[in-house]
């Protein structure tokens, strides 16, 4: 494992640095106040190829690996952790329809994704089926050469700006081995989003109910097979926690730029307080933090794109770079002072951004399930 970029990253990584400045850095603050999604900014990323990084050539990606992707999301997330959060959300139903889907389900639904003219979800979550994902209770019922979906599904990160959403429904009997993966695609009679949530943060990336109201799909939407649908969402949650850390480490340093400028600038006591050693204690704890997170993600990347097992690093990975981006970004208001808890400057929005990406994709306690359990 290299410690230092490519030319081919390096490049990669500026590539998506100007295009976040350009696209939304100058435009977030409002977005996230006022809850606006700007589609046309995942097109124009799509045209720079940074909404199919991982994905083959053959599809439309980019045919680079997950360490690539990881780079290339942390600058996203340092300008815009929801945007972030949305590439690597519509990148979900591309691992699972590259590793699940059959050679018409890839041709059909991959490349457009991968172009960022289209926009995927994962929907997976239900109000009483969240980290025991395995007890949802959505339907499906064969019929002849199609499938009729009926149930509500919860959290559904732009399921209402989705083109091509997998929906998981249960074919079979209780527990995990009776749910199944479907295609579901915008406009399908019956399937529409419901309430967008109105959340603490990340209100740029929206996130809504979805309903299923006797949804009929043909049977060639479903992704693999029957009974194999809690298996293609562990996969896919494996490869997105890797997705999930590299926008907190993005975060995360966007809020540790941000505080310590500010601590060379202000004054007390008649200095800089970057000058106090209680000061520099926190900055040094905040970079080491940082660092570590970056080097734990880009470590379960290089294990997937070697083709070695990362479930375990994926999840290490997650929940020490998010607990770290929280912990960074509370110190981050903490070095500001009071002008850091009010909307006049960006590390409150940081703080609270942080908060959500220790619950995604599988909570924090559930990476230490994974964890512990795999030792
Ligand atoms: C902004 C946002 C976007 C999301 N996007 C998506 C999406 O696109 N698709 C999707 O399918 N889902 C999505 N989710 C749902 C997300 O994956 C769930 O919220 C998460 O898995 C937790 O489920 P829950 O909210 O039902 O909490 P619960 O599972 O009810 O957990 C509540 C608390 O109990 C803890 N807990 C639960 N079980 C255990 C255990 N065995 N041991 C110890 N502690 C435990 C949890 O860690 C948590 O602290 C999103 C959620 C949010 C907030």
């Amino acid at each position: 494992m290299r410690f230092t970029p490519t030319e081919e990253q390096a490049q990669l990584k500026e590539l998506a640095a100007k295009a976040s400045r350009q696209l939304f850095a100058t435009t977030i603050e409002k977005d996230e106040e006022e809850g606006i999604f700007r589609r046309e900014i995942i097109r124009e990323l799509g045209k720079l190829g940074l909404t199919g990084i991982p994905t083959p050539v053959e599809y439309d990606g980019a045919g680079l690996g997950y360490l690539e992707y990881a780079i290339a999301l942390e600058e996203i997330a340092a300008y815009g952790a929801a945007y972030a959060i949305s590439v690597a959300v519509s990148g979900l139903p591309q691992v699972i329809l590259n590793l699940f889907g059959n050679e018409q389900q890839k041709k059909k639904y991959i490349p457009p994704l991968a172009r960022g003219e289209h926009i995927g979800a994962f929907s997976l979550s239900e109000s009483h089926a969240g980290s025991d994902a395995g007890s949802l209770k959505a339907r499906a019922v064969k019929n002849g050469s199609e499938y009729v979906l009926n149930g509500t599904k919860l959290w559904t990160t732009q399921g209402n700006v989705a083109d091509t959403v997998i929906v998981f429904a249960r074919t079979g009997g209780e527990g995990p081995r009776g749910v199944s993966a479907f295609i579901v695609e915008k406009g399908t009679k019956g399937f529409r989003a419901g309430k967008t949530e109105h959340k603490m943060a990340a209100n740029a990336s929206p996130t809504c109910e979805m309903i299923l109201e006797d949804v009929v799909v043909p049977a060639s939407s479903l992704v693999g097979e029957e009974g194999q649908g809690f298996k293609i969402a562990m996969t896919a949650l494996d490869s997105g926690r890797i997705t999930i850390g590299a926008t907190a480490v993005g975060l995360g340093r966007a809020a540790f730029e941000y505080s310590t400028k500010f601590a060379k600038e202000r004054k007390q006591f008649g200095q800089p307080i970057a000058d106090f050693q209680g000061i520099q204690f926190m900055v040094a704890d905040m970079y080491t933090a940082l660092e570590a997170s970056r080097l734990l993600v880009q470590r379960a990347a290089y294990l997937k794109d070697s083709g070695l097992p990362f479930t375990r690093e994926a999840s290490a990975a997650k929940l020490f770079s998010t607990d770290a981006t929280m912990s960074i970004t509370t110190d981050a208001v903490q070095l500001l002072g009071g002008v850091g808890y009010t909307k006049e400057y960006p590390v409150e929005r940081y703080m609270r951004e942080a908060k959500v990406l220790q619950i995604v994709e599988g909570t924090n306690q559930i990476q230490r399930m994974v964890i512990g359990r795999s030792i």
